[in-house]
C-alpha cells in the first residue's frame, strides 16, 4: 500500500462518517419516539406527586417517608419511565396504561376493569398497593412498589393511557402540533404541559384549587372511578379530535381545564391510596 493510498484510506474514512453519523442518529430519532411517545412527560407524574403531597395524612407521610427516605413523591415519580432503559423491566411495559374499549357506560368499565386479567395500569395499581400494606414486603420491594405506584397512578389519570387499543391510545393518531408532526398521545403526555411554561412546583401551586364539593367527591372516589373519569376525558379527546388536524393556540384553549383538572385528579388519587395504606 502506497503512503499516499493510506491517507485516502483515512480522508475515506472520515468521509464515510460522516455518513454514518446521520444514519445513527436517525436510528436514535426513530428508537426514542416510541418510548417519547409513552407516559404523562417528567413534568406531568412530578406535578402528579407534587399535588399528592399537600393531601397526605401525618400517617401516611411517616409512611412514605419510611420507604422512600429523603426522596419526594415528585423525584420518585419518574422511576417507572426511567428503568425503561433497562430490559429487565420490560416485564413492566403493560403497566403504564389499560386499553378500554369505545362506547362503554360506567357500569360497562367497571365490569371490564374486574375481569381483564391481562397486566394494565388498573390491576397493577392494585396490586402495588397490597405490597405495601404487605407486613411480608422486604424494604426494597416496598421501594419499587412505591415508585411504580406513584408512576402509575399517574399514567391512570392521563386520559389517553385509558384509551384504544386499535390506536394504541392515540399513538396512531397523527396531527401536528404548532406544525411538527406528532400524534394525539403525545400532544397528552408532554405537548400541552410543556406550552404552559411551568416548573412542576409552580404547576401544582397554581391549579390546586379544587372546589370543595369536587374534592369531596374525588376523596370518595374508588380506583375504578378515577379509572372512568379518565376514560370519560379520553371520549371527550377523540370527539374533538380529527387525525391530521393542525393543533394549536385553539386546542389549548380548548382543553387546558381539563388537562388541569386530570393532573389535580390523579394527586388526589394517589393521595387517597397513600392514606389508604397508611390509615
Ligand atoms: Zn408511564
Amino acid at each position: 500500500m502506497e503512503p499516499g493510498d493510506y491517507k485516502n484510506m483515512i480522508s475515506m474514512k472520515i468521509k464515510e462518517r460522516k455518513y454514518r453519523f446521520p444514519a445513527v442518529l436517525m436510528l436514535v430519532v426513530v428508537l426514542y419516539l416510541p418510548l417519547d411517545a409513552a407516559a404523562w412527560g417528567m413534568l406531568g407524574h412530578r406535578i402528579v406527586g407534587q399535588i399528592a403531597s399537600t393531601y397526605l395524612s401525618p400517617k401516611a407521610k411517616k409512611g412514605v417517608k419510611d420507604v422512600l427516605g429523603n426522596e419526594s413523591l415528585a423525584m420518585a415519580s419518574n422511576w417507572g419511565d426511567l428503568i425503561k432503559s433497562d430490559p429487565s423491566y420490560d416485564y413492566m411495559y403493560n403497566w403504564h396504561f389499560v386499553n378500554i374499549p369505545a362506547n362503554l357506560d360506567r357500569e360497562g368499565v367497571f365490569k371490564f376493569l374486574e375481569t381483564d386479567k391481562q397486566a394494565n395500569v388498573y390491576n397493577k395499581v392494585l396490586e402495588m398497593v397490597a405490597i405495601l400494606k404487605s407486613k411480608d414486603s422486604t424494604g426494597d420491594k416496598k421501594r419499587m412498589a412505591m415508585r411504580m405506584l406513584i408512576h402509575m397512578v399517574g399514567d391512570l389519570n392521563q386520559p389517553m393511557h385509558t384509551a384504544r387499543k386499535e390506536d394504541l391510545g392515540g399513538n396512531k393518531v397523527y396531527v401536528t402540533w404548532f406544525g411538527e408532526k406528532s400524534n394525539l398521545h403525545r400532544v397528552w403526555d408532554e405537548s400541552l404541559i410543556e406550552y404552559q411554561q411551568l416548573s412542576f412546583t409552580e404547576y401544582a401551586t397554581a391549579i390546586n384549587y379544587p372546589e370543595i364539593d369536587q374534592l369531596k367527591a374525588w376523596r370518595n372516589n374508588s380506583l375504578k372511578h378515577f379509572v372512568y373519569g379518565s376514560y370519560q376525558a379520553c371520549n371527550r379527546i377523540y370527539a374533538a379530535t380529527r387525525p391530521e388536524q393542525k393543533l394549536s393556540y385553539r386546542y389549548n384553549f380548548e382543553f387546558v381545564d381539563l388537562l388541569n383538572e386530570q393532573l389535580l385528579k390523579g394527586g388526589v388519587c394517589l393521595a387517597n391510596l397513600l392514606n389508604d395504606i397508611y390509615r
